[in-house]
């Protein structure tokens, strides 16, 4: 339902879940967080209210510059803590959150418990973290572009992966993405009011296009050809 990334040198945490905030207004019934803490990936995450999030992060904060955040409105598999996103890999190497629906996620599930992955949740998304994971062969972007690849269906997606937690992946199709520009830090969001309060300098994604985000810039592509994509940022003037 909802999307929030940040890479940059600020708070992760509390720019994720702000985020999270300005997007509760879209109705949602989870929410969650993933940060890279400097070693590792660490996912919190909640059934029910942001604040409840919030509680938990107070109990056990993470500390980190790069990140990506979810709020959920379930179309596969209930409302719950497993089902909540961001979804992992089996390793907790690779994370994803992702807006809309894998309509062969069936499919690509059977094909994946084949090679012996055990799933810990009942949504259509995790396959693709699994999917990331299965084709990862030290570039986050062609493994990324090959599990996409497989998919059929709407999605939006922020991806990190500790493997190179230099770079924070979007990907949009049929469902919205804008990309955020900042100094030294960029953000995405699946809404404007998301990031609004860290930039007015924003790039909306088109269907098909992938965005690489690192603290110094943004580059897009063609998510199938790998193509560059020459994009102006729109200026935004609403508040
Ligand atoms: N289909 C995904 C799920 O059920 C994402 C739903 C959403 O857009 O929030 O977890």
């Amino acid at each position: 339902c909802g999307i929030v990334g940040y890479i940059g040198n600020g708070k992760a945490q509390t720019i994720l879940l702000n985020g999270l905030k300005k997007l509760e207004y879209r109705g949602y019934d989870s929410a969650g967080i993933a940060v890279y803490d400097g070693s590792r990936l660490q996912v919190r995450k909640s059934k029910g209210r942001i604040t409840d999030l919030e509680d938990h992060l107070l109990q056990s904060p993470l500390f980190g510059t790069v990140g990506i955040g979810h709020t959920r409105w379930a179309t596969h598999g209930k409302p719950s803590y497993e089902n909540s996103h961001p979804h992992s890999d089996t390793h907790g190497k690779f994370t994803v959150v992702h807006n809309g629906i894998i309509e062969n996620y069936l499919e690509l599930k059977e094909m994946l418990e084949s090679k012996g992955i055990t799933f810990k949740s009942e949504t259509d998304t995790e396959v693709i973290s699994h999917l990331i994971a299965e084709f990862y062969k030290g570039d986050i972007v062609a493994a990324v572009q090959q599990a996409i690849r497989l998919m059929k269906g709407a999605y939006a997606l922020a991806v990190v992966t500790d493997y190179e937690p230099d770079k924070l992946i979007a990907v949009r199709l049929a469902s919205p993405l804008i990309i955020g520009a900042g100094n030294g830090e960029n953000f995405v969001g699946s809404d404007i009011p998301a990031i609004l309060e860290h930039t007015r300098d924003i790039y909306i994604l088109e269907d098909g296009e992938l965005a690489v985000l690192t603290r110094e810039g943004v580059t897009i592509k063609n998510m199938n050809t790998d193509e560059k994509i020459s994009r102006s940022a729109v200026r935004i003037d609403w508040n």
